[in-house]
């Protein structure tokens, strides 16, 4: 038996651990899989966010074995409404709604509380013989037939491909002189757990107001997890607040529909941006997720979008290899990026136009799109698309989407 050059993913989030997963499980032992991140010295995770995560994703959950160990924790989002009025105004009109299931029992997200499937992805990953290395990458050097790894503990790997999955401000991408396209948005996400006195029966609310977005998402129990888009100053001066001045502020947007409400955690304030790497791939080189793209977080969903890079990249690596091909030729990477890259730039124009037709007061654009919201309201069937577009139902899906095994 000849020994296999590794393959080498740096980032061990989401999108780093999903990939490492599934190639363990497509190739086998044979190929040894490394994840190297610093951040993973600090497990279990206590990143107290959540993450709605559309059928589609889960299906590649279920597939890479982990939607069992998350399942309990997460919370199906049965129904959704869509509003759109002004800060001031006493009651907030619904325009849309939308019933969750895209087959019958299946519904389209689930909201998971990210400390659980990190840990998840990371138990089950080193369970099949992944490599966990609590460490940076530092360098890599394409030489021929591979890449030289460098690690921050002085180590090195040899490797046939590195995979890059170490989020926006990626080191690799900078590295490799990939450039990207974009702008920062004059908004920021506030990110807060909110507990309630009723029940919230599963359902999502996003209240376009004249700042952006104010999204309510479900999550087990009687606790919800915001999304809340200000202007980055404002969210920067509202994050600072003492506590009852800031629980003013929630009150007036969050409303007392579902009794009354508590802040849970320390609210965050995350600088929302936009861009798409230029390239999603250099001499034996692959960016995945937040890496390769970032985009607003107004559909929830970034993280989403860099799952299918997983189950596309995941998919490539794995038949070349079955073909005897090495996973880090031009090809097989070329055909990664055309996989992905499309898709990717459809996704980012669509929350660019979703952003600026709502995140604005003006009174003819606010007509324009009520009316847009009620037609389809109105359009079952159109409907019906939407939420399959939104489940990442549609396009040329890989397998672990549609969940099937590699
Ligand atoms: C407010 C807000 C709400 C969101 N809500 C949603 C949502 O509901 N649904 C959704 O789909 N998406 C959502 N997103 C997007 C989602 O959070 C991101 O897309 C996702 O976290 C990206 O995961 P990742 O694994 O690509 O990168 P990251 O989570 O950024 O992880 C990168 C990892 O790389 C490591 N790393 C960095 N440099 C190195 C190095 N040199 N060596 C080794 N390791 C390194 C880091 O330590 C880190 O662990 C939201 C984003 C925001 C800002």
């Amino acid at each position: 038996m000849t020994t296999q050059q590794s393959i080498v993913i740096c980032g061990g989030a989401f999108a780093g651990l999903a990939l490492a997963l599934a190639l363990r499980q497509g190739l086998g032992a044979g190929v040894p899989i490394v994840v190297a991140d610093p951040a993973l010295a600090n497990r279990p995770s206590r990143d107290p966010r959540a993450t709605a995560i559309v059928a589609a994703c889960r299906r590649l959950f279920e597939t890479l074995g982990v939607w069992n160990e998350v399942a309990g924790t997460a919370q199906p989002i049965l129904d959704m409404v869509v509003t759109d009025s002004k800060l001031e105004d006493a009651t907030r009109p619904t325009f849309l709604t939308f019933t969750g299931e895209v087959e019958p029992g299946e519904p389209f997200a689930h909201m998971v509380e990210n400390r659980y499937l990190i840990e998840a992805l990371a138990s089950r990953a080193e369970a099949e013989g992944v490599e966990l290395r609590a460490t940076a990458v530092t360098g890599n050097d394409v030489r021929p037939g591979g890449v030289m790894v460098s690690l921050a503990d002085g180590s090195t790997i040899d490797a046939s491909l590195l995979v890059a999955a170490d989020g926006a401000r990626s080191r690799l991408r900078e590295r490799a002189g990939i450039a990207t396209h974009g702008w920062e948005y004059d908004q920021s996400g506030i990110v807060v757990t909110v507990g309630h006195e009723r029940d919230h029966q599963g359902r999502a609310e996003e209240h376009f107001l004249p700042a952006g977005p104010f999204a309510i998402l479900p999550l087990t129990g009687r606790r919800s997890s915001l999304v809340w888009t200000e202007k980055r100053a404002d969210a920067a001066r509202i994050v600072a607040l003492a506590e009852e001045e800031f629980h003013a502020e929630l009150e007036q947007r969050f409303g007392l529909h579902l009794g009354e409400i508590k802040a849970l955690d320390k609210p965050r304030a995350f600088p929302l941006h936009y861009f798409v790497a230029r390239s999603f791939i250099a001499e034996r080189l692959a960016l995945v997720g937040d890496a390769a793209h970032v985009i607003h977080p107004i559909a929830g969903q970034g993280l989403n979008l860099g799952l299918k890079d997983v189950a596309a990249l995941a998919e490539t690596i794995v038949d070349a290899v079955r073909l005897g091909i090495d996973p880090g030729q031009p090809d097989v990477l070329e055909r990664y990026q055309r996989w992905r890259r499309f898709d990717t730039m459809a996704m980012g124009f669509a929350t660019n136009t979703l952003n600026v037709l709502f995140s604005n007061e003006s009174a003819l654009l606010r007509s324009v799109r009520d009316i847009g919201l009620g037609l389809v309201d109105r359009m079952p069937p159109l409907k019906n698309a939407f939420i399959r577009q939104a489940a990442g139902l549609t396009g040329e899906m890989p397998r672990l989407l549609k969940g099937e095994a590699l």
